[in-house]
């Protein structure tokens, strides 16, 4: 990865920061007008839901915007594109997706379905010995 590319990909999580701070911004506003406006016809249960829904999408946004300031921070030290686990370059359509993934695919995926991490099998495990 080049200077080049650093650059370019610290646009695009900058970019994608910026968007999620408007349109988060704008999603919760005017959810709270709504709730406003239909105050009066909402009783409280409703309005219970739709409380938990606006807190829901302000996790997900957060979770996004860490994940996104943590892959700004990968730019700057140069680490950015390195997967975590493996340590081999994630490929470049996975990151012109996902910029701010910390993991390859194959790391990931094995994340995902909680599988062991390389290395942390048992040394006794007898096809690992012969
Ligand atoms: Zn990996």
């Amino acid at each position: 990865m080049t200077a080049g590319h650093f650059r370019q990909y610290r646009k695009l999580l900058f970019d994608k920061r910026a968007e999620l701070a408007r349109t988060g911004a704008g999603k919760e506003s005017s959810l709270r007008q709504e709730a406003v406006r239909h105050a009066d016809f909402l009783d409280q249960s409703v309005h219970g839901i739709e409380e938990s829904v606006q807190v829901r999408l302000r996790q997900t946004d957060h979770r996004l915007l860490k994940a996104i300031d943590a892959a700004l921070y990968r730019v700057d030290r140069g680490t950015f594109g390195i997967c975590g686990v493996c340590a081999e370059p994630i490929p470049a359509p996975r990151l012109n997706a996902v910029p701010w993934a910390r993991l390859c695919r194959d790391c990931k995926e094995l994340q995902d379905a909680g599988a062991p991490r390389p290395g942390s099998f048992p040394h006794d495990f007898p096809e690992w010995t012969g």
